[in-house]
């Protein structure tokens, strides 16, 4: 029903959250599943069901599809769209106390705002990101690094075994 007004939306939903909520978001091509009713002023899903506080989409469906969400855990997407709600590109982050005490208090707009980077301040977008078998996202550039290194390490062990004459086979 991507053409329901927003009160026929989130009555319907009221009705059945568990299956309703899915009709209200699009698959797209890329995976991901596009939330069509209402977006925040920073582009998340929202909704707000009677007589709730306006919620996020994306926490709605990740609890629809996991159960609740711990409390001090926020909702992150590993695809960087702010409208998709598919569980799948969805997960639990943890944030410093620091953080998470500052976005309590609403000076945070994005809580996964750490994540837009890897450690090695490589930026988790485009290209560079890619999402690894475990679910979480990787640096390309970082790997890239790691294999050119640990090729190196391996020629150097090698040579330096040559020498002494050990790592013969055995
Ligand atoms: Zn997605
Ligand atoms: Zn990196």
């Amino acid at each position: 029903m991507p053409n329901a007004t927003r009160a026929e939306r989130e009555s319907a939903i009221k009705a059945d959250p568990d299956r309703r909520f899915w009709q209200f978001a699009t698959r797209m091509p890329s995976g991901c599943w596009e939330w069509q009713g209402g977006l925040s002023a920073t582009g998340y899903g929202v909704l707000s069901l009677g007589s709730r506080a306006a919620m996020r989409a994306h926490r709605m469906a990740y609890e629809i599809a996991h159960g609740p969400i711990p409390t001090g855990l926020f909702v992150c997407h590993r695809c960087d769209n702010r409208r998709c709600v598919n569980p799948e590109h969805l997960w639990l982050g943890t944030n410093s106390d620091n953080t998470r005490d500052a976005s309590e208090k609403g000076r945070i707009a994005n809580q996964c705002m750490y994540q837009t980077h890897c450690k090695h301040g490589h930026p988790f977008a485009g290209e560079n990101l890619y999402i690894t078998g475990d679910g979480t996202r990787g640096c390309r550039e970082c790997r890239r690094r790691l294999t050119r290194e640990g090729c190196r390490r391996y020629r150097e062990k090698k040579r330096a075994q040559c020498r002494t004459g050990a790592g013969g086979v055995r």
